[in-house]
């Protein structure tokens, strides 16, 4: 079975670059060891995060390290054995969190969300996957006054790079979503981003798109890749067939390290596992609209499968064993604040977000392994920057001008 590309790793990265790179008319394959968007694309919050211009820099304030240090925040909370073998990318991580660095990393970062409202919107039409877009927008929740009064600030700059939102008092709130509980000084409601109901649904939606227009899925392992004696590559599928094309893409999302670096490439992937459990919604109490608890960095939103809450980041490598105290304490808290009902998935979900030192997700031409292209490292935005990224690494590989600039997402950078 020879393709012109074979693409690694089915999950919204994947997908997106499958679409794009057919869409240039390249005969693609399409390769995971499960069916399309079962891992981290399945599991994450389902906003298409049109706002989210600066990428999630490390806290950098005392309080937050000292407060860290317990392990008992409920925003972030790390395994010590892995932090250990990661203090390096970690202390890379923190030197680019620093507000200069941050802020020209945020520029780059910028031009790749711009476009990924627009990109996801013309696949979802192409789809026809409208039907998964559980609602325009989301609220970021404050309980202090100060802390509100600096997301407005934050808001109000946003303006500028065309991210718009409104203003909501703890009045407007109660009005807005009258089952939330407590006192709130206040939320952001970002009006740009989409919330999907499913986003492992909208990754199948976007395969199933890829195959209409004449591409083919397969189940396999990507560690079976290897080089042909013609400089091409090949991959093992698990019904006993080979793919052969000239080129691949690796998209592997957090184990993409675990295939290049057998070819001699490695970056400092920092893995940042999330959990999530559904809940049944209380009788007469719906949520309206996906909210962030801005002060303890969980999510809760609206989902096919009952309000599905999303926690902040463990630092731990993607197989360490799974521990239950993140999301137990997120629980605690959401519980006095949203309706939730009983837990409805038998057990949590666990996935891992692909972070990288400077924030920036990595795509590109692997150096010094021809024939080889990558596209991982999407940390907290990986679903929203999908199609974007599929779009500008098929205008690489087609020897086009990519609209945007793409030497900061360059995979070389890391030397
Ligand atoms: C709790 C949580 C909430 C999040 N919320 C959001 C959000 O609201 N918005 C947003 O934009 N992002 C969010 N993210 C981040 C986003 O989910 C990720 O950045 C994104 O899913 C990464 O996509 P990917 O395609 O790179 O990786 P994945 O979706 O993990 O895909 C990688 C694929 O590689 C396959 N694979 C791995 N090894 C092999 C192998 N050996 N052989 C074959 N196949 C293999 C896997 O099966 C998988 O399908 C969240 C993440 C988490 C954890």
């Amino acid at each position: 079975m020879t393709h012109d590309i074979i693409v690694l790793g089915a999950g919204m990265v994947g997908v997106g670059c499958a679409l794009h790179l057919q869409a240039r008319g390249q005969s693609v394959a399409l390769l995971d060891r499960r069916a399309p968007g079962l891992e981290t694309s399945y599991g994450n919050a389902g906003i298409i995060q049109r706002e989210a211009i600066a990428p999630y820099a490390l806290p950098r304030e005392p309080g937050f390290l000292l407060s860290g240090a317990g392990n008992r925040r409920i925003d972030v909370r790390y395994r010590a054995a892995d932090v250990a073998r990661l203090l390096g990318p970690l202390w890379a991580y923190y030197r680019n969190s620093a507000p200069a660095p941050h802020a020209r990393i945020s520029r780059e970062y910028e031009t790749l969300i711009a476009h990924s409202l627009e990109t996801h919107q013309q696949l979802m039409h192409d789809a026809g996957a409208n039907d998964l877009v559980a609602g325009q927008g989301y609220l970021m929740l404050y309980r202090g006054e100060r802390a509100l009064q600096g997301a407005f600030q934050d808001a109000d700059a946003r303006v500028q790079s065309g991210v718009q939102h409104t203003k909501l008092t703890g009045a407007d709130v109660a009005r807005e979503e009258p089952a939330l509980t407590g006192a709130f000084a206040g939320a952001v409601r970002w009006t740009d981003p989409v919330a999907i109901r499913s986003p492992g649904d909208l990754v199948q939606a976007y395969a199933r798109l890829f195959e209409q227009r004449g591409g083919s899925v397969h189940l396999g392992d990507a560690m079976t890749l290897r080089r042909t004696e013609a400089g091409g590559w090949q991959v093992d599928t698990t019904g006993g067939a080979t793919l052969e094309a000239k080129q691949v893409v690796v998209a592997l999302g957090p184990w993409t390290m675990q295939l290049t670096s057998r070819f001699g490439y490695s970056a400092p992937v920092i893995p940042k596992r999330g959990y999530h459990m559904h809940y049944a919604p209380l009788p007469g109490k719906p949520l309206n609209s996906t909210v962030i608890d801005a002060e303890y960095g969980y999510v809760v939103a609206p989902m096919k499968d009952g309000l599905r809450l999303t926690t902040g980041a463990e630092l731990a490598r993607p197989d360490a064993p799974r521990t239950s105290g993140q999301l137990d304490a997120a629980e605690r808290i959401a519980r006095q604040t949203f309706p939730l009902g009983e837990r409805v998935d038998p057990e949590p979900w666990m996935g891992t977000r692909p972070c990288m030192p400077d924030m920036k997700p990595v795509f590109g031409a692997v150096p010094d392994v021809p024939g080889m292209w990558c596209a991982f490292g999407h940390g907290h935005q990986g679903f929203t920057l999908g199609p974007i990224t599929g779009e500008l690494l098929a205008a690489m590989m087609a020897g086009a001008t990519p609209r945007v600039d793409v030497g900061p997402f360059s995979p070389g950078r890391f030397g």
